[in-house]
């Protein structure tokens, strides 16, 4: 192509602010800045495609493209996802599905003002722990309460208040990590805190504890072995041995639980995990649970125990850096509420009771209509399966909760399980045994609708 026609195909892009014009009108409630920038962008890849020798893109194929592009620069980078995987609690997509309760309070409080830290009678600053506090000691059974970002910022914290420069006795069975880069030895470091080592990966004993006692111990720290299991030949020393030891020496135990909840999880037929009630009845001075694990609630570190202890936590500086927003306490606070209702209660108005009481024959139910739904190309085919849920998130870790999902059959699954994770929502589902597994109990209400189209539509893109 010679320059003068180069020059006349240049000529014959829009001017940015004629663009703009013409997508603003189609689009009236896009944000005007957006609108200039998706169409400066636009113009500028038809600009690319000239000089790569491709030609002048038609007006409506530019309108188009600059549409695409203010679409991905207003959607939200945080796209929805839909949780085909059979993990309840997935900390990669956000753990907890909240509560409809909670919901609620967050768009409440998150619009407006709320009395988040203000004392009605003075009119004065007061404390934003008076919204959970009450709530927390009336399900924990404990006489104190505070609440911070994560359970690892309230390990952390809890350290730092209570054994900076002391030493923390911990069992070698329970120097945890929990993903991430929550792991005990480095938390312990953090907090100035001294980490004593006690017993073997597999067998810690009483007396190691014991022995390890000296005028410098500040605490005794159990931590909640929550995503593995040692087995065989292997003992821990339970929590009622460790307060005994801890009375004799006036030293505070202090039990991270992580997933540690208010309802005890063999009422949904499965092993019990720790609840926060538990640990306290024994007589941990500090609990610490996460909000977002079976609680099911937001991200939020749960402080529970001894007024003494707690009083102490909440006034260090660290607790300031930590502490949590309008929006966590609202949800929070609801979502807690549900646990001082019934079982049956609890269920209907939980995402994570819900998913974890469906039953096999309802799933089946689903998953049968789910594969009604499904036109996929010959190439691909697919049928009702038995699967394994997981609670996730540290509980549980190798208990297979029964499941019916779907399993399909394609000639790359890698790639379409690549497609269904780019779509908007996107997808997140399990390759194995040679099929892409979809389980429905993960799935929620009014879905499976969304998933079957979703699915037509990638398979008919790649093998139509
Ligand atoms: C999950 C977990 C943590 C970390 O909790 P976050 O709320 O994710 O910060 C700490 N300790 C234990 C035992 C855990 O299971």
């Amino acid at each position: 192509m010679s320059g003068v026609d180069m020059n006349d195909l240049l000529r014959g892009l829009p001017a940015v602010h004629e663009l703009a014009e013409t997508v603003s009108r189609r689009s009236p409630d896009s944000p005007p800045g957006a609108v200039r920038e998706a169409c400066r962008r636009a113009v500028e890849e038809a600009r690319s495609r000239i000089l790569e020798g491709d030609g002048l893109l038609p007006p409506e194929e530019l309108q188009e493209l600059a549409a695409r592009r203010l679409d991905e620069m207003t959607s939200s980078s945080m796209t929805d996802v839909i949780n085909a995987t059979g993990v309840m609690l997935h900390t990669a997509i956000g753990r907890a599905c909240l509560p409809d309760a909670a919901v609620r309070a967050v768009s409440r409080v998150a619009r407006g003002y709320s009395v988040l830290q203000w004392n009605k009678e003075t009119g004065k600053r007061g404390h934003r722990d008076i919204h959970t506090e009450g709530l927390l000691c009336r399900l924990a059974g404990s006489e104190a309460a505070t609440v911070v970002n994560n359970n690892a910022g309230a390990t952390l914290l809890i350290l730092s208040t209570l054994a900076k420069g002391r030493e923390v006795i911990v069992s070698r069975g329970q120097l945890v990590e929990i993903g991430g880069s929550f792991r005990i030895p480095e938390v312990m470091k953090q907090s100035g805190a001294i980490m004593r080592e006690v017993g073997c990966t597999n067998r810690t004993h009483l007396r190691d504890y014991r022995e390890a006692v000296n005028e410098n111990t500040a605490v005794i720290l159990r931590v909640h072995p929550s995503n593995y299991r040692i087995r065989g030949f292997s003992s821990e020393v339970p929590l009622e041995d460790l307060v005994a030891l801890g009375k004799e020496f006036g030293i505070p135990v202090v039990d991270d639980l992580g997933a540690g909840s208010y309802i005890d999880l063999k009422h949904f037929g499965l092993p019990s995990e720790p609840t926060v009630m538990e640990s306290i009845e024994t007589g941990a001075a500090v609990v610490t649970s996460s909000g977002d694990k079976l609680i099911g609630g937001p991200q939020a570190g749960i402080i529970t125990g001894s007024k003494e202890y707690v009083d102490r936590i909440r006034k260090h500086p660290l607790a300031r850096a930590l502490r949590v927003g309008k929006l966590t306490i609202a949800a929070l606070e609801a979502s807690l509420k549900l646990f001082l209702e019934s079982r049956e209660f609890l269920v209907e108005n939980h995402p994570l009771y819900r998913m974890l009481s469906r039953d096999i024959e309802e799933l089946r139910r689903d998953a049968e209509e789910f594969l009604g739904m499904l036109e996929l190309p010959v190439a691909c085919s697919a049928r009702v399966i038995g699967t394994d849920s997981f609670v996730g998130s540290g509980s549980l870790p190798d208990h297979a909760i029964a499941s019916i999902g779907i399993g399909l059959n394609t000639p790359d699954n890698e790639a379409l399980a690549l497609s269904l994770r780019k779509g908007d929502p996107a997808v997140a589902s399990r390759i194995e045994d040679g099929l892409l597994k979809m389980d429905m109990r993960t799935l929620q209400p009014g879905e499976a609708e969304v998933l079957a189209g979703l699915v037509n539509r990638a398979a008919e893109r790649l093998w139509a």
